[in-house]
């Protein structure tokens, strides 16, 4: 059976990156006779956008529709904005008509050496996932009136009882795939939303008595996660909280290359890298492929297909085991290319 991979390459370095992950599939197609894809690339982002007036045109949301899966570079360049000034934000709309609620972000250090943390590691593993609401939260209000000149703004923090069911079962359910434990997030002490959003946590957790549930506030997390981070399995957390605590996560592993994530709904998946275009490197054959390899592995495993999805994991990190292989953003000197051959030469 034929994978249909929706391949959206976007802008900045997003090309450098998912050409480099199809370079991988392909070498794993290559060894695997059971394994197909047919790649369906479509062009978005802010560079689309100048091309014909829409960065997410019909035709490519279409594609991302049709296929089993969407593999995503990144979308957006400065300074280019709607004519009214408004921010871009064509990844946001994708997960909102996709209806993609669950944004998951494992965070796992593969070498020790990688961690601006002591003393993780084998002994003290860092290997948890963060579960980001992708859908409401904070970023509901991101529809709002833009700054008219006014005295005052405002920003609704919103939940609905189905957002948060849905996206507390998600992060059970993996927590019980896991090692059966799933952390809130919430500020309950300060915001009703939040004591909403904890009251259906409790609830959807006493569906599943196998897995352990616990509360931390937000910003006691964000200190945890820097002095404790090997005792957390599953986070889950409002889309604001989840977008701020995913880059601090990725932070402790090694950075923005290395955070691979997926946005996913009921029937449909996007997988690509946790970090943004990065003009200022673009084409220059020195961004790190590893999170969006790592997001390929992801929607492999998503897709059904564990076993490719773990030889890629495992390739990964047997590359990384070696810490001569890195490249330029984690002090190393390999290059793009380079760097993904690596990966190859292990699978
Ligand atoms: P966005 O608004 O799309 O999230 P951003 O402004 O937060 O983008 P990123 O593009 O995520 O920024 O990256 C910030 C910086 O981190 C980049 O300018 C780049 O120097 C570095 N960076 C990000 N991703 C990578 C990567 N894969 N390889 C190397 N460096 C990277
Ligand atoms: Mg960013």
């Amino acid at each position: 059976m034929s994978l249909r991979i929706a391949l959206l390459p976007g802008d900045g370095i997003g090309p450098d990156v998912t050409y480099a992950t199809v370079e991988v599939l392909k070498a794993l197609e290559s060894k695997t006779p059971e394994l197909s894809f047919e790649f369906h690339e479509q062009a978005v982002g802010a560079a689309e956008y100048l091309r014909s007036g829409s960065p997410l045109p019909e035709e490519a949301f279409e594609a991302c529709r049709a296929a089993d899966a969407v593999l995503l570079g990144a979308m957006g360049l400065p300074d280019v904005r709607w004519p009214d000034g408004k921010e871009m934000t064509p990844q946001i709309d994708l997960r909102e008509r996709l209806d993609l609620y669950a944004g998951l972000r494992p965070i796992k250090l593969y070498h020790p050496d990688d961690s601006p943390l002591k003393g993780y590691g084998s002994e003290r593993p860092i290997d948890f996932v963060l579960v980001r609401e992708s859908t409401e939260g904070l970023f509901s209000a991101r529809l709002n009136q833009a700054d008219s000149g006014g005295d005052e703004s405002r920003d609704v923090m919103r939940i609905t009882r189905r957002g948060a069911e849905r996206v507390c079962r998600k992060a059970f359910e993996l927590a019980r795939k896991r090692r059966k434990k799933c952390t809130l997030v919430d500020k309950a002490n300060v915001l009703p939303s939040m004591v909403f959003f904890r009251r259906i946590f409790d609830e959807v957790g006493e569906e599943f008595p196998d897995v352990t549930r616990e509360h931390v506030y937000v910003d006691a997390m964000a200190l945890f996660m820097v002095r404790k981070p090997d005792a957390y399995d599953v986070i889950v957390t409002e889309n604001m909280f989840g977008d701020i605590l995913s880059d601090l996560a990725a932070g402790i592993v090694g950075g923005m290359g290395m955070a691979p994530s997926g946005d996913v709904g009921n029937d449909c998946g996007i997988f690509q890298p946790s970090h943004g275009t990065a003009p200022d490197i673009a084409g220059k054959d020195i961004a790190n492929p590893v999170a969006t390899i790592l997001s390929a592995a992801m929607m492999l495993d998503w897709l059904g297909h564990a076993d490719p999805a773990d030889r890629i994991e495992s390739a990964v990190s047997r590359v990384l085991a070696d810490p001569s292989k890195r490249t330029p953003d984690m002090n190393g000197k390999l290059g793009t290319a380079e760097m993904t051959a690596a990966v190859i030469a292990e699978l």
